[in-house]
């Protein structure tokens, strides 16, 4: 990439937003990540180092989105990637889920997620170096898993998003791709799998690649997508699974 490019990452404290922030600040761009917990903000800020900045956010607060873009954009200059990573899931069946348990997942992860690229591809429209767009959905979009109906609900969603923002958003010169990240290491997974062997083991037996992912590699696919050298590519659901999709 010929110049520092400006990049902002929602839910960079911690699990795979982290590792994003990780790789693009290793790439010499100036990122922004956002947050919750003012803690957790500090520290991962000051484990990133100065070419990264925490702004104290949550996502679920959707009219503060505008001025939370404004504020972002007056920090970098301007925006040229957005990773829209942060999301919540929650495992309940589907008699235990109220309506407001659902409504909740939704709005964090779809409709901010709408609410922040519509306003950000507002900002990289009028830039002379228009931008890109990175979504996060989940193979619960493809499969049907048990106990995440808001989740898989939300991350469908999403992909739809995908589709029709690209197609939107590409005569304005700005591509919009997702991952689908298959089972990776992190304190959301964690907390899905640890304590439910049995949904572990499916999901092993069928990783032709033996392993639950890194975070970094969800990292490399988001710079890859980022970078000029995807730069024919949008509307593209990019799996990160290790095989688990095509695992037998
Ligand atoms: P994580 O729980 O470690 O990180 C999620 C981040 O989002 C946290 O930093 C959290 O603070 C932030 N966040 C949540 N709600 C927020 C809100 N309202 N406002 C601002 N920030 C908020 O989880 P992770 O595994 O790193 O997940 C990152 C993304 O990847 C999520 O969208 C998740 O759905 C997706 N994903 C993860 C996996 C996996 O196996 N870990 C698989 C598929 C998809």
């Amino acid at each position: 990439m010929a110049d520092a490019q400006k990049v902002l990452i929602t839910g960079g404290s911690s699990g795979i937003g982290f590792a994003i922030a990780e790789k693009f600040v290793r790439k010499q761009c100036d990122v922004v990540i956002t947050g919750r917990d003012r803690e957790k903000l500090d520290e991962a800020v000051s484990a990133l180092g100065s070419r990264c900045a925490g702004i104290r956010f949550d996502l679920a607060d959707l009219g503060g989105i505008p001025a939370f873009v404004q504020h972002v954009k007056e920090k970098l200059g301007r925006i040229d990637v957005l990773v829209n990573n942060a999301g919540i899931n929650q495992k309940k069946s589907i008699f235990e889920t109220t309506n407001e348990d659902f409504e909740r997942i939704v709005r964090v992860n779809t409709t901010a997620v709408f609410a922040l690229s519509r306003d950000v591809a507002a900002i990289m429209k009028e830039q002379e170096k228009k931008g890109s767009i990175i979504q996060i959905s989940s193979m619960t979009a493809a499969y049907g898993i048990p106990y995440v109906i808001s989740y898989s609900t939300s991350k469908s969603a999403v992909e739809g998003m995908t589709r029709a923002m690209a197609v939107e958003l590409s005569p304005l010169g700005i591509r919009v791709n997702c991952i689908a990240p298959g089972f990776i290491k992190t304190p959301m997974s964690s907390k899905a799998l640890d304590n439910d062997p049995q949904r572990k083991s499916k999901v092993m037996s069928r990783t032709p690649m033996g392993r639950l992912g890194c975070p970094s590699d969800i990292a490399d696919a988001a710079y890859f997508l980022a970078s000029g050298e995807a730069g024919y590519i949008t509307g593209e659901i990019l799996r990160v699974d290790g095989g688990n999709s095509i695992g037998f």
